[in-house]
């Protein structure tokens, strides 16, 4: 009961200030986000990487509200691509991007975020690696969905996210499950009306496994964007019916969340990538994570009593 309340929370400025100036905030966040620059961030990249895990890096931000805020969202990606060009490691560290921090929601915003976010799509090719589009909340994704063609046209490795709780996604995963596409998966972590979304746990897992035998039986390259262990092994049968080889899908989980099953996964020979964000507005990312699992919360509210 208590996630919608926070999902409402994650768009509310009073609570954005009011969350982010307490002092005890950060040693949580951090347990999601673990950086604020660039250079907190290369290490951990090293890090992961050397375990054998993969990347998509998220330079956190979001429901901007002027132009100048979603260029230097595009410049702060293409900061992170230059150090990621130095580092060599290819499509094994890649992109994910949000397009209401590139412009989407202001006047234009559609020509906006995609005038923004080429550039970054342009760099992330040029060292040999891609970017994901994010889903946000339901009202953008006509616009995500025509910008990820568009991008595609130049640059078909271009991926997207498509979410289970969606009415919609059953007929977007036909659409995208063809050659060359590459879908990640989830659930869904905003909050949505019943006009539009499946309210109930158990009607988003079904509604997931459906989605996910429409991709793994589809010519794309379907990524998993999962922690919940029923849903790893369902996918891992799919994928056997389906006749797919181990790179021939992957696994994406949060930085922080279930990190031993990171290990574990990618130990078996699949391909394991960390979803790992860092920057300094990390409001509405950490809320998201709290809605998601109530002893988050707990912990959080623990922490603010105990000091
Ligand atoms: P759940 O049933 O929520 O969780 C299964 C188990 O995983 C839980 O029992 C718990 O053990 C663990 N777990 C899950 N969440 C947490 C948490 N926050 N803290 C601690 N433990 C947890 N959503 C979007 O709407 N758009 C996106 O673009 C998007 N991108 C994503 C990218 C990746 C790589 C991943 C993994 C998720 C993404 N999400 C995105 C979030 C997603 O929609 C879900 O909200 C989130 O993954 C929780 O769902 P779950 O599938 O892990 O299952």
């Amino acid at each position: 009961m208590l996630g919608p309340v926070i999902l409402a929370a994650s768009r509310s400025d009073r609570m954005r200030r009011l969350i982010s100036a307490a002092p005890v905030t950060k040693q949580v966040v951090d347990r999601f986000i673990p950086g604020e620059t660039v250079a907190d961030i290369v290490p951990i990249i090293k890090d992961l990487t050397a375990k054998g895990l993969e990347l998509t890096m998220d330079v956190v931000g979001e429901d901007i509200t002027t132009p100048e805020q979603a260029t230097a969202a595009r410049d702060a990606y293409l900061e992170l691509i230059d150090h990621l060009g130095r580092l060599e490691l290819g499509e094994r560290v890649e992109m994910s991007v949000k397009l209401s921090m590139f412009g989407q929601a202001l006047p234009g915003g559609h020509e906006l975020a995609l005038a923004n976010v080429r550039p970054v799509v342009e760099a992330a090719a040029a060292i040999g690696t891609t970017v994901t589009l994010d889903a946000e909340d339901h009202t953008t994704l006509d616009s995500m969905f025509a910008i990820h063609e568009e991008l595609r046209k130049d640059f078909p490795q271009t991926g997207c996210v498509i979410q289970a709780y969606l009415f919609r996604t059953e007929a977007d995963a036909r659409r995208l499950a063809e050659s060359g596409s590459r879908v990640r998966l989830v659930k869904g972590a905003y909050k949505e009306p019943a006009e539009v979304a499946y309210q109930q746990k158990h009607e988003i897992d079904k509604a997931y496994v459906r989605i996910l035998r429409t991709l793994m039986e589809g010519e794309g390259y379907p990524m998993i964007g999962s922690h919940d262990p029923r849903l790893i092994a369902i996918a891992q049968e799919l994928a056997h019916k389906a006749g797919r080889k181990l790179d021939e899908y992957e696994f994406q989980m949060l930085y922080g969340i279930r990190s031993d099953e990171h290990l574990r996964l990618a130990a078996e020979g699949h391909r394991m990538r960390v979803y790992t964000a860092y920057g300094t507005d990390w409001y509405g990312y950490f809320m998201r994570r709290l809605a998601e699992k109530p002893a988050n919360l707990r912990f959080f509210l623990r922490s603010m009593v105990s000091k």
